[in-house]
């Protein structure tokens, strides 16, 4: 591992550009406040006979003080003012070590950044980090960071950039498999090597919420109070829902790619799903859009081949075995029988070695080799893609 940075020109919003302001003034402020803090600090104790520095946990529990006071403090990223602090602390104890002189003001003049040492993600199009939970605009072709240690966000006359700090393994390493995915209902995603990859329970947890809160607004009258206070709670809801999946399919996503050298999946059409069994799915679930794309740019970042099929019904009605049709599949049946070789095997699996399949004879690299494989647990995704906590 060795970490590396990625620079990306930011296209912030107006009200972005307002928050992006406040918090390079935020931190400018902090910097100045604390600088002259820790200089009467100093002044005194030199005073008293010992000359010393305030410390920086002392700072810290000063700028909780203040925040009481100025309550603007909390529009802006708590860990960016806090890294402000971390930051004029090297460069006092630089100062006592000689190693640099004292340290300035910083002017409205001077450069304007701060710095987001965790917290932020980003997809394709956008950097997320703390207080900007919708995203900042960036244009990138390439490199996609998955994990980011830290972002620097500067401006410069009047463009805004990020410079994304973050670890990468390069190499490919050997050993890694041709992966078919079937997305599934009861199922999140089934792996073509056995691994099938559960919802998340704190998903479903927010979704009983959010039908409950929807069932009791309907009982509410219109205009209310009460009905109102419902909207937020159901507005909040939806946003945690919103970032536990994206959180999820990040995750799922990344331990896919790490394990993986190929990476087939169908072509997820409306239209598609209108014709065949994955009508009962639940036609637009736009998280498998997202997640097919995450899957998508993460292959490509990693130099993964990602080979999209066309949908088609026979994936869960052929043997993955044999290759027989069997005509009388129904929806409710988990386990596919197969009367022509004999395979008892799960559905989805059985689906997602279909999958895999089609995709390497549409490449031309025929069908690989095929071997009974037993169901695997998650945990087991989890370990092999060194996925961190991943347990919901
Ligand atoms: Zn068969």
């Amino acid at each position: 591992m060795e970490t590396r940075a990625l620079r990306v020109r930011l296209y912030p919003t107006g009200s972005q550009k307002e928050l992006l302001e406040k918090h390079f003034g935020a931190n400018r402020f902090i910097w100045n406040y604390f600088l002259q803090k820790r200089t009467e600090y100093y002044a005194e104790s030199k005073a008293r006979g010992k000359a010393q520095g305030m410390n920086y946990f002392r700072t810290t529990k000063l700028l909780t003080l203040l925040k009481e006071e100025k309550e603007w403090l909390y529009e802006i990223s708590s860990q960016s003012l806090q890294q402000t602090l971390r930051k004029l602390d090297n460069a006092f104890t630089a100062f006592f070590r000689k190693n640099s002189s004292y340290p300035v003001f910083r002017s409205k003049k001077g450069k304007q950044y701060f710095v987001t040492p965790q917290g932020a993600k980003c997809n394709e199009y956008r950097l997320f980090i703390p207080k900007f939970m919708e995203g900042i605009r960036f244009r990138d072709k390439h490199q996609i960071p998955e994990e980011i240690n830290q972002v620097i966000v500067t401006k410069e006359v009047d463009r805004y950039y990020a410079s994304i700090m973050y670890e990468s393994d390069d190499h490919h390493a050997k050993g890694k498999e041709q992966i078919g995915i079937d997305m599934g209902l009861k199922q999140f995603a089934t792996l073509s090597n056995g691994i099938q990859i559960e919802n998340p329970r704190l998903i479903n947890k927010f979704e009983s919420r959010i039908k409950r809160q929807q069932k009791k607004m309907s009982r509410k009258r219109r205009g209310s109070n009460n009905r109102k206070k419902n909207i937020i709670r159901l507005q909040k809801l939806y946003q945690h829902l919103t970032d536990a999946r994206a959180d999820f399919m990040h995750k799922v996503s990344t331990a896919i790619a790490k394990l993986s050298d190929t990476i087939v999946m169908e072509d997820l059409n409306i239209q598609g799903m209108m014709q065949n069994h994955h009508l009962a799915k639940g036609i637009g679930d736009v998280s498998w859009y997202r997640f097919k794309r995450m899957l998508e740019y993460k292959a490509e970042w990693r130099g993964i081949e990602f080979i999209e099929i066309g949908m088609f019904d026979a994936s869960s009605r052929v043997c993955s075995r044999c290759g027989w049709y069997k005509r009388d599949l129904k929806l409710s049946d988990r386990v596919f029988h197969c009367n022509a070789c004999g395979l008892i095997i799960d559905r989805d699996l059985n689906a997602a070695i279909n999958i895999r399949n089609m995709g390497l004879i549409k490449v031309g690299r025929g069908t690989p080799e095929l071997t009974p494989v037993e169901i695997a647990t998650s945990a087991e995704l989890f370990n092999r893609g060194g996925l961190r906590d991943a347990g919901q």
